[in-house]
């Protein structure tokens, strides 16, 4: 498939700028044809009214359209095959089995969408009849169902150029909801997002669609995203990126006139706590699993366990030196773009200039900055230092961790309470660990959004009890999931029908269960009908 680098205002494509830009392949560090068009101020807003007037028109909302496109959106992106894998891998330095997986994942993750709405509970049908003889008052007749909330803006994410890009997960659980979407393609796989939007459009083609239903617009600095998310037309906003962008985005939706939720996913150091039975019983063994999560994906996912904390001891020096061991024995890794490479430098140069940080190990072949290469390592520092430096729980995107040493239960206790929000938190915990146990698990029930018992936070499977979110600043809408079927819920809302005639209300809402779905039926979760 021939590039045009163009945006993709509905079906239109529109190249009105003047400002071009080029992906680079950040493994060689060459820039990569075509290039693309900055989109100018009319063009975003284009993209934002026809969306607008696009859901306004639009009067098919049924289960099985809906449910047809997301399943013909994931055929299309298979039908694009080896030439997809290899413009990502250009575009990514990513390796082509991660993202064969992803790909996978990705039309794995429309065909569940494409099941739930199809399956149609998950409008959260509620019913309350009416009690016409009910004193004081007569209770009135309602119903309440979620609807689709109007067009979404969708950020894709430099980490993930499918699965959380053009047709990723905001994509494909917006449209699953009923929305149309306006996606801010990533500009470090500008021609991976275009292979994926062609695929969208022309499964909105074979669908019955109008074509305003899906826009793509390019940009390379904040202007493009700014002007979308105050657009009037668009209703709410999907974003996975770092927290300085989302929280922009953040308060660019509340300063509009009529403000609108930002779903945004920005990122965690993902605290694992390492209690004293467990270092005795295993950590050699935790420690080889944990440099291979480090530095899973260059270590650039957001669940990456960027901090260790455990108590000081023999059991935890063995543990250190194990990984202290596997970083050095490790090869330097290829960021996903230059941006993101010299965040990661500059974090990791901040924390080794700190006089209570001891960086204990990194990978020893020189990184090879051409290619985009970057060092992996592993920092040490005392609990003390760590409280009376917050700086040092910021989140460091890339392949390191810090190990934070305890010198008591108590001060372990402290470092968990000194956190913020969280995407997850991992236990490694044995029988004898309990004392210590409890009361830290009940400070990070509090903080995260998914605690694992053992194992590795990276590698977040999509189903429906995924919750990938988490308090704020890992996200901006802590009830909220990025990952699973739950992230439909995001792009809808409720609406609630008094009193109406059993004619005139939708199928989902009607005294037949003609959807043959659950419902909430006078306070009772059922399939039956419910008697007039
Ligand atoms: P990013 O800088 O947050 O950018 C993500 C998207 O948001 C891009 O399309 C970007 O557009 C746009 N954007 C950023 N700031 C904006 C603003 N103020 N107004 C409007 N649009 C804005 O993320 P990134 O490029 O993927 O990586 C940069 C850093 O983000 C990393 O070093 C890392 O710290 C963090 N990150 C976190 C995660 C995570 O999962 N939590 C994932 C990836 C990255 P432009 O690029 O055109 O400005």
């Amino acid at each position: 498939m021939d590039l045009h680098g163009k945006n993709l205002v509905g079906g239109t494509l529109s190249a009105e700028g003047e400002t071009t830009f080029p992906a680079h392949n950040p493994a060689t560090g060459e820039p990569l044809d075509p290039l693309f068009y900055e989109a100018r101020v009319d063009e975003v807003n284009r993209a934002a009214e026809n969306a607008a007037l696009a859901f306004e028109e639009r009067d098919d909302r049924s289960a099985r359209t809906t449910a047809g496109l997301l399943d013909r959106i994931a055929e299309e992106i298979e039908a694009l095959g080896q030439p997809l894998l290899d413009r990502a891998e250009a575009e990514s330095g990513l390796p082509q089995p991660r993202l064969k997986m992803e790909c996978a994942r990705t039309t794995g993750q429309l065909r569940m969408f494409a099941e739930v709405v199809r399956e149609g509970s998950w409008v959260d049908a509620r019913i309350d009849r009416a009690e016409p003889k009910r004193r004081p008052i007569p209770k009135p007749d309602l119903r309440r169902m979620l609807i689709p909330i109007g067009p979404v803006a969708v950020f894709g994410a430099s980490n993930f150029p499918l699965a959380f890009s053009a047709a990723g997960g905001d994509t494909a659980s917006a449209l699953a909801a009923g929305n149309p979407v306006v996606l801010k393609a990533h500009p470090a796989h500008p021609g991976t997002c275009e292979m994926t939007a062609t695929a969208i459009q022309k499964a909105l083609a074979d669908c019955g669609y109008p074509d305003d239903w899906f826009s793509m617009v390019h940009g390379v600095g904040t202007e493009v995203g700014q002007v979308l998310v105050r657009h009037p037309g668009i209703q709410a906003v999907g974003f996975t990126g770092s927290l300085t962008g989302g929280r922009a985005l953040f308060d660019a939706a509340a300063a509009r006139d009529v403000p609108i939720p930002v779903f945004a996913e920005m990122g965690a150091v993902n605290p694992m706590f390492l209690l004293p039975g467990a270092l005795a019983a295993k950590g050699e063994e935790i420690a080889a699993g944990l440099h291979g999560s480090v530095t899973l994906g260059s270590g650039q996912f957001c669940t990456n366990p960027g901090l260790l904390i455990a108590l000081a001891g023999d059991d935890l020096d063995r543990f250190a030196a194990k990984l202290t061991e596997c970083f050095s024995a490790g090869e330097p890794c290829t960021m996903l773009h230059r941006g993101i490479l010299d965040n990661y430098a500059g974090a990791t140069e901040d924390l080794s200039a700190k006089a209570a940080v001891d960086l204990l190990a990194h990978s020893t072949t020189q990184p090879d900055a051409s290619k985009t290469q970057a060092a992996t390592a592993l920092f040490a520092t005392d609990a003390e230092s760590f409280l009376a430096d917050p700086e040092m729980g910021d989140e460091v995107f890339g392949p390191s961790t810090l190990l934070v040493r305890c010198q008591s239960p108590e001060q372990m206790l402290e470092v968990a309470c000194s956190l913020g929000g969280q995407l997850t938190a991992t236990f490694y915990a044995e029988d004898q660990d309990d004392a210590l146990f409890t009361p830290l698990r009940s400070i990070i029930e509090a903080k995260a959004g998914r605690l694992l018992f053992g194992g590795f936070p990276t590698g977040v499977e999509v189903c429906a009890a995924m919750h990938h979110g988490g308090p704020y600043p890992a996200t901006s809408a802590p009830q909220t999931t990025s990952v699973g079927t739950a992230a439909i819920l995001r792009f809808a809302r409720p609406l609630c029908y008094q009193n109406w005639p059993q004619d005139r209300l939708p199928a989902e809402l009607t005294d037949k269960n003609t959807r043959g779905i659950w419902r909430q039926v006078d306070g009772r979760l059922t399939k039956d009908d419910a008697a007039p």
